[in-house]
């Protein structure tokens, strides 16, 4: 039925870069034929799944919508798909983004946009709108996402969708295409906050592989998101993530289910996070930092294109200079110059250790503000989804739809965002759930409270 969703809608949504309606379809006849055998199936066994084109697939192309890896097959599976093929989830394809996950429209894929499936002249936020899209469009029922600055919340957010960013090192990043490797983290996108929990549990489990991973499983996710109890928490609204720049229609709606959640027991409280006001400065150079480093690997050698210069000599360094101009989109080479320059000699104080103790004070916020709540909300993003074209060429205005989101990749903490209703313009606007490192239970206490 996916399948066939996908032919009839991913023509003008574009959800999807590549579907592998054979490899999904014997997943299937192979989880029918255990469970003919009277085997124990996992409880995900069976329900298709969507996959973000940045994380690995053994055999199957992986673009991470880059013209840099356009034919680039993998010869291994990340950890998040190996343990998706052994819940006997079959993999319908591989979802568009931004390209290197540097993004929130997903505009800057090197294969095109994705459409948002509410109103096709508009973005499906980014990074990873490809799998919001395919979720919001009935194409997949779940789909993997990562989040390094809200890739998976905000795309969420304009999508009608749920989005989670488990706790950094909640899931393995092993074979997930390093954008910025202090901040990636996968998680599940979903049309339910049980949804999300059932996927969580599936993708949270310790890696030796990736040496960030936690020791410990996600574990009572489904659970909390069943309880959805919200009594007697203290719930606090951050006063800076809220304010000036954001759409009245988003605001009202984040009020409303404010409302919902006091009258269902919770306590709301207002607290500030004063460094947040920082946060997106000191992301736009530790993101740049360690993605310059990160896709230095790029080089025309090893993996996916090569460019030979036209003229002069063919030198190594020549090839690298032809492959990384032609295969790297602007956005990426923006990047790539920016955190070049944040981390050379004589800048590297000023910028990239000055971006690095703002980090350390964002998280000293977060303490403090879990010191006195449970969790902490904020509307996921500033706007609903905005038109194609009306952000791509101002990269400072695209940066700052990502403020509400930043603030917990830089701590490391775990967030949610899930549907809250429309705002005034008919379109989805993002409820963003904060909570502790590690308590990740919580997020789906309240996201299973509102839903
Ligand atoms: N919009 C953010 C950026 O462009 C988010 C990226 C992400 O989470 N992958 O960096």
């Amino acid at each position: 039925a996916h399948l066939d969703r996908i032919v009839a809608v991913d023509g003008p949504v574009h959800a999807f870069l590549n579907v592998d309606a054979d490899g999904a379809l014997a997943a299937a006849e192979k989880v029918d034929a255990d469970r003919a055998a009277g085997k124990d199936l996992p409880a995900l066994a069976g329900v298709p799944i969507a996959v973000k084109d940045v994380v690995v697939t053994h055999g199957q192309v992986t673009t991470a919508g880059s013209k840099m890896l356009e034919h680039w097959v993998p010869p291994y599976d990340a950890t998040v798909t190996r343990l998706l093929r052994e819940a006997g989830m079959p993999i319908l394809g591989k979802t568009n983004m931004d390209e290197f996950a540097m993004g929130s429209s997903t505009e800057h894929s090197a294969f095109g946009p994705t459409r948002n499936p509410w109103d096709l002249d508009r973005i499906p936020g980014g990074s990873g709108g490809g799998s919001s899209a395919a979720v919001g469009a009935f194409e997949a029922p779940l789909a993997i996402g990562t989040d390094t600055g809200g890739s998976i919340r905000q795309p969420a957010a304009v999508t009608g969708t749920v989005g989670v960013k488990p706790t950094f090192g909640g899931v393995s990043r092993y074979g997930l295409i390093a954008l910025a490797s202090s901040l990636d983290q996968a998680g599940p996108v979903s049309r339910t906050v049980l949804d999300s929990a059932m996927l969580h549990e599936v993708i949270g489990v310790h890696d030796p592989r990736d040496s960030t991973s936690l020791p410990d499983p996600a574990t009572g996710l489904v659970e909390a998101a069943r309880r959805g109890d919200v009594a007697g928490m203290r719930i606090g609204v951050v006063t800076e993530l809220g304010g000036e720049g954001y759409q009245p229609g988003v605001r009202a709606s984040f009020d409303h289910a404010l409302e919902l959640l006091a009258g269902a027991g919770a306590e709301i409280v207002e607290v500030s996070c004063p460094n947040f006001e920082y946060a997106l400065a000191a992301y736009y150079l530790i993101l740049p930092a360690e993605a310059s480093s990160n896709l230095a690997k790029f080089d025309g050698m090893r993996f996916g294109l090569r460019v030979e210069p036209d003229e002069g000599p063919i030198t190594a360094e020549t090839v690298m200079a032809a492959t990384r101009g032609a295969g790297f989109g602007d956005e990426v080479k923006r990047r790539i110059i920016l955190g070049t320059h944040a981390l050379s000699a004589g800048y590297y104080d000023a910028y990239y250790g000055s971006a690095q103790k703002v980090r350390t004070l964002i998280q000293r916020d977060f303490n403090a503000a879990f010191e006195q709540t449970d969790v902490l909300v904020s509307p996921t993003a500033p706007t609903t989804a905005f038109r194609f074209g009306e952000k791509v060429d101002d990269p400072m205005a695209m940066y700052l739809n990502d403020v509400a989101t930043i603030p917990a990749n830089l701590a490391g903490v775990p967030g949610m965002s899930l549907p809250s209703g429309l705002s005034d313009d008919r379109l989805p606007v993002g409820f963003q759930i904060l909570a502790p490192a590690r308590a990740d239970d919580r997020l789906y206490r309240v996201g299973g409270a509102l839903e």
